[in-house]
């Protein structure tokens, strides 16, 4: 008698900058696990992690299934094939793919999925931990892919967001992408906000479509399953999409930048928050880049603001004495710059008041006075009246107390949007009646022999 054993199935880095992308490759598991009858438990994971690690490939992202089968070690050794297949190796992939074999996920997985969110994980550790829990695994290349595997698997969402991904037909690979800008607009003026960075209206710019030759074509990202499907089905180009496979994410989320850093102890490519005073004056670097040190705890960190984000007209402003708080990650020191905060977003808790000393004047002849020396009073030019002390006046701020975010079009995978603030997705269960997974009858795939020797 064959029993039912539920799997746990996480892979990782099987793409590269010349086109492969881990999402196609879930894409292309998905359909062979179909045809093989598999019960899923949940919509796709597409885990974003750490985004400021140095070896990232393009977004970082790691794929988790969760599928209940009688028959585990064949789908095992089926996958394995498909990574093989789908990884481009020799163009600096590292894939690898883990599979964990029961219910329940235990908390020390948990714990490493955390971990791969905000901090560098080396291969050694993730190789030491996939051995002594006795994980079945594959990877090429040197391991590094493993890491996202088994932190896709152990990720535990607390807010989630969904993405689907529609896919080129393989024939089009390569070629340019033509998406009506218009349609793209309409789509997210329709159904905004249950779909977020689809159009960024300052810049004109469709968000939706990457720009390499991956095999994506676009991506539509939301609220819920039903917001998704819609926004694609508002979405017009000649082109005709080979299917679409729709995820459930950290995207959107923020989740990277929810844990305080210890200003102690910044750890290289760690990503979080730090709250303190502007402690220096900014300063426009070349480029355009603005740099300050803020004070935590008598810990000086200095934060950068590059240009790109938007954000260097309002870094500028800020003042010492403001209270702010900070996310972003933490770049490695180099021989001429020292450690330094990245900056993703920009909260100002509290603002110092801006206050400019001039010397008092003459309430008499209405002249200015001048200072007679260092802790001396102020004497009127004219009649030679004394002052005690200087006069203050406050400058109006020019920014406010506010959160601010980088341009959308800046934005990274797991940037939460403004109107994202104060949302939670947690309590949807997977509806398997929902059309989360889909392949176009004419498509190519079906029509195409698999080259993969399927066991059976
Ligand atoms: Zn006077």
């Amino acid at each position: 008698m064959k029993t039912n054993s539920i799997l746990h199935i996480g892979f990782d880095d099987t793409d590269s900058r010349m086109g492969m992308c881990t999402t196609f490759l879930a894409y292309k598991i998905v359909e062979y696990l179909k045809k093989e009858g598999v019960k899923f438990l949940d919509y796709p994971y597409l885990i974003r992690f750490n985004p400021n690690i140095p070896w990232k490939t393009r977004g970082n992202g790691a794929v988790a299934l969760k599928v209940k089968t009688d028959k585990p070690e064949q789908i095992k050794k089926n996958i394995v094939q498909f990574i093989k297949k789908y990884s481009e190796i020799r163009d600096g992939a590292n894939p690898g793919v883990v599979f964990y074999q029961n219910e329940k996920i235990p908390l020390h997985f948990n714990e490493f999925g955390r971990q791969a969110l905000c901090s560098l994980i080396n291969r050694n550790k993730v190789k030491k931990f996939v051995s002594k829990n006795g994980l079945d695994s594959f990877y090429l290349g040197n391991g590094q892919g493993l890491v996202g595997a088994v932190g896709a698997i152990g990720y535990e969402f607390d807010d989630y967001t969904y993405e689907l991904i529609s896919y080129r037909k393989e024939s089009n690979f390569g070629k340019k992408r033509e998406i009506f800008k218009d349609s793209v607009k309409k789509m997210q003026d329709l159904t905004y906000p249950n779909t977020f960075n689809s159009f960024d209206e300052d810049k004109n710019r469709i968000l939706i479509a990457p720009h390499g030759p991956d095999p994506v074509f676009f991506g539509i990202r939301g609220e819920d399953i039903d917001s998704v499907i819609r926004g694609k089905a508002l979405v017009r180009s000649p082109e005709k999409f080979d299917g679409y496979m729709i995820f459930k994410t950290n995207q959107g989320t923020g989740a990277h930048l929810k844990s305080e850093l210890d200003v102690h102890n910044l750890k290289p490519f760690s990503s979080g928050y730090v709250t303190g005073r502007v402690s220096s004056v900014p300063k426009v670097a070349i480029g355009g880049h603005v740099i300050f040190s803020m004070t935590k705890d008598d810990q000086q960190v200095r934060c950068a603001v590059y240009r790109p984000t938007g954000l260097t007209k309002i870094a500028s402003k800020l003042i010492k004495g403001d209270l702010i708080k900070i996310g972003g990650g933490i770049r490695k020191a180099t021989k001429i710059h020292q450690r330094i905060l990245n900056v993703e977003f920009l909260q100002v808790l509290r603002l110092e008041k801006n206050l400019k000393a001039f010397n008092p004047i003459c309430d008499v002849c209405q002249k200015r006075t001048k200072s007679k020396g260092k802790n001396q009073n102020f004497e009127c030019v004219k009649c030679k009246k004394a002052f005690p002390s200087k006069i203050f006046e406050e400058i109006p701020r020019e920014i406010e107390c506010k959160l601010y975010l980088p341009g959308l079009s800046a934005h990274r995978h797991l940037t939460r949007p403004m109107q994202r603030i104060g949302r939670l997705n947690n309590k949807v269960e997977f509806d398997w009646s929902k059309k989360w997974f889909h392949v176009h009858k004419s498509g190519n795939i079906r029509n195409q022999k698999p080259e993969i020797k399927i066991s059976a």
